[in-house]
């Protein structure tokens, strides 16, 4: 379906890029934070994940290659994506970790896939992009 590397869509972060609404919407799309484009969201462009030394100068895809991991800014977007949005960043990245990339991003297909129309549910509004459907994952984790 897409010829995409396996990694592009997910952030060094653990984040998963397909699910968010910046990557989701229509206008003003975000590529990801993993593809060099002047589209970005604003909030890609200052993220002190993404513009972290470690990350920039590629001396590790995630941040669990790093000796730092998982440093005060990593816990910090952790802490407000499972209180605002039950999804822990760092769970994903031990999942990477532990089953590799392959595996997760088929994980993260099935645990995001709208159950009307298989379209893709937003982690920030909780709602499929596709159809509108209200997401009930939400509380599964
Ligand atoms: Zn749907």
């Amino acid at each position: 379906m897409e010829s995409l590397n396996k990694i592009s869509r997910i952030a060094p972060c653990g984040m998963n890029c397909g699910i968010c609404m910046a990557y989701l919407r229509v206008k003003n799309k975000c590529p990801g934070c993993r593809v060099e484009d002047s589209n970005k969201a604003i909030s890609v462009i200052r993220c002190k994940i993404k513009n972290c030394e470690v990350i920039q100068k590629g001396k590790v895809k995630f941040c669990f290659g790093c000796d730092n991991f998982p440093c005060k800014n990593l816990k910090h977007m952790d802490k407000r994506y499972r209180t605002k949005y039950n999804m822990s960043v760092i769970e994903n990245l031990e999942n990477i970790q532990r089953f590799g990339i392959r595996k997760f991003v088929i994980n993260e297909k099935i645990r995001w896939a709208c159950s009307e129309c298989g379209g893709t549910i937003c982690v920030h509004r909780q709602y499929c992009y596709n159809c509108g459907k209200k997401s009930e994952i939400r509380n599964e984790t």
